[in-house]
């Protein structure tokens, strides 16, 4: 019964999407999407995707942390079900394994950190007034180094923004504001939006490539749209990095609490709300403070691995197959943590089994199908999402196809099992040149597109598509929004904020045997559709003029001649 439904439904969107074939003058392409393809994505099945999640997030897979026993299984899961479908394996030595080299990094209690000036030393209290790592994965670093202010710690050509002004930083420690300058216009910094010269990871990448050894970001409440307490939390003990690669990085990565930061100004004989107002103009230029960072940098240094699971279906055309769409879900979570009493697995079922069970569904409809796309398919899941996108973008650097001419990223995180969804969430892809296709196809499977409720704290930024777009790949991550056939929206807000209080990054994000997987099957045939377009149109998807990643896909296509 429920079949029959389903194949109505279906059989109509198809004449949507036939009807839908003259709408789109910007791109010259039409949304067809073949028979063949068709029949595919009906293939598609929410029973498939909770086998899936079942298994993946088991107690036995003890929460899939990355370089744990339970992610590698979870890697060896996803790679046989690859090989079931009949998929080329594209990772290392013709395995389906890329291998992933990895550091874990843990400060010592030996480390010291001092800000001295002429009216003495003043040694900050680890985690209390500040937290710091030393990216450049050595057992100790000495940091001796004036102390300049360079206000946000931008440079954005297309904004016309510098707080650097050319002025040489090499060997210096800067002092920073996290976010952006704030601004209601949408063509500066994408206004109330957050871009990625807002994020802390952006100013440490500057400050390194601009040649200094350290960097202070200033933590205000208000401006992380976060407490202290969650950096507090997410840099203390171990945190894991790429093996060094040849990427400029930073003996002292750190972060002070306001107060810190407040008395280091004032020491200076500066005022530090003076300071802030200072750095909200284009004429800011960094400012030397008669205060230097001691720092002994004391790590204890874990090298260790784990692997991004990788699938091509090669394309049929002889030309295009040359060229890919990819697919990205993350295997990783958070693992299982023995010294903690009563449950201490994090099985991680929603975030992100779900997203697993619904790539490993479309690359079983692709490789099921009678008639292959044009373009190659590309089936990409990857580790350490968790441990800052790391299996990602040790993916962006070496991808299996160039990235130039991967055409687009369709990303997969953390899928609620919560039945049929009205609404999908693609934020980021009004960016890029694919979005009329993207509405023609949301339309056509009668789904309203839900726009960011909150750009300002830059989710875009915080998950593995992001790795991605870094290297110019058009990517976005495909969800539900929050709207659901039989219930209001408010239905589905609750129900997302009761995962995020009560569940999100907890042991209790579990399997349960109620859980409707309707909507992940729902987002799968969307993404699958999507990717079928887009590898089979004419061009490859590109960034929208101006878009912050705009340039690295053209740096990538040049080098790529
Ligand atoms: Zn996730």
């Amino acid at each position: 019964m429920r079949t029959t439904v389903l194949v109505l439904f279906l059989l109509s969107s198809f004449a949507t999407i036939a009807s839908a074939q003259t709408t789109h003058k910007r791109t010259g392409d039409s949304v067809r999407l073949p028979g063949a393809a068709f029949a595919a994505m009906q293939k598609i099945d929410p029973e498939r995707v909770r086998a899936h999640v079942r298994f993946l997030s088991h107690d036995l897979l003890e929460g899939r942390g990355t370089g744990q026993r339970g992610g590698d299984i979870a890697a060896e899961y996803i790679a046989t079900q690859f090989a079931l479908y009949g998929l080329k394996a594209v990772g290392d030595n013709g395995s389906y394994l890329q291998k992933v080299p990895m550091v874990g990094i843990t400060p010592a209690a030996e480390t010291t950190f001092s800000l001295v000036s002429s009216k003495g030393a003043v040694d900050l209290k680890p985690l209390d007034q500040y937290v710091a790592y030393d990216q450049t994965q050595q057992p100790q670093s000495e940091v001796d180094a004036d102390v300049v202010y360079v206000g946000y710690g931008i440079e954005a050509p297309e904004y016309k923004w510098d707080d650097y002004k050319g002025v040489d930083v090499r060997g210096k420690v800067l002092l920073m504001l996290v976010n952006e300058p704030p601004s209601d216009d949408v063509n500066f910094f994408k206004g109330k939006a957050l871009t990625y010269y807002g994020r802390w990871t952006y100013k440490y990448e500057e400050a390194a490539r601009k040649g200094a050894v350290g960097a202070i970001l200033i933590h205000q409440t208000e401006m992380a749209s976060y407490p202290w307490e969650v950096v507090r939390n997410s840099n203390s003990g171990e945190k894991s990095y790429l093996k060094l690669d040849g990427t400029p990085r930073l003996k002292a990565a750190s972060w002070v609490q306001f107060e810190v930061a407040k008395q280091m100004a004032a020491t200076a004989g500066m005022d530090i709300d003076k300071m802030m107002a200072d750095a909200r103009s284009r004429d800011f230029h960094p400012v030397s403070l008669p205060v230097k960072l001691k720092a002994h940098m004391v790590s204890k240094i874990r090298p260790f691995e784990s692997n991004n699971v990788l699938a091509m279906l090669p394309g049929s055309d002889r030309r295009l197959k040359s060229e890919a769409v990819m697919f990205t879900a993350h295997y990783d979570h958070l693992g299982i943590r023995p010294d903690m009493p009563g449950d201490n697995i994090y099985n991680g079922a929603d975030d992100n089994a779900t997203g697993c069970g619904i790539l490993l569904e479309i690359a079983r409809a692709y490789s099921e199908a009678v008639a292959r796309p044009r373009r190659s398919i590309l089936f990409a899941s990857v580790t350490a999402e968790e441990q800052g996108l790391l299996g990602s973008e040790y993916l962006g650097k070496h991808p299996p196809i160039p990235a130039s001419k991967i055409s687009l990223d369709l990303n997969y995180d953390d899928v609620p099992p919560l039945g049929s969804p009205e609404e999908v969430e693609v934020s980021g892809s009004e960016r890029t040149t694919f979005y009329p296709v993207i509405e023609a196809m949301a339309k056509t499977f009668r789904l309203t597109i839900r726009p960011d409720s909150r750009p300002e704290a830059g989710h875009y930024y915080r998950s593995d598509h992001f790795s991605l777009a870094r290297v110019g790949i058009p990517a976005f991550s495909v969800n539900e929004g929050t709207k659901y056939k039989g219930h209001d929206a408010a239905w589905g807000l609750q129900q997302a904020e009761e995962f995020t209080s009560k569940h999100y990054h907890q042991p209790s994000d579990e399997y349960h045997p109620s859980m409707d997987f309707t909507g992940d099957a729902a987002m799968a045939r969307f993404g699958f559709t999507l990717g079928s377009a887009a590898a089979s149109q004419s061009k490859l998807v590109g960034w929208e003029k101006g878009d912050e990643f705009e340039p690295a896909r053209m740096k990538n296509s040049a080098g790529a001649q």
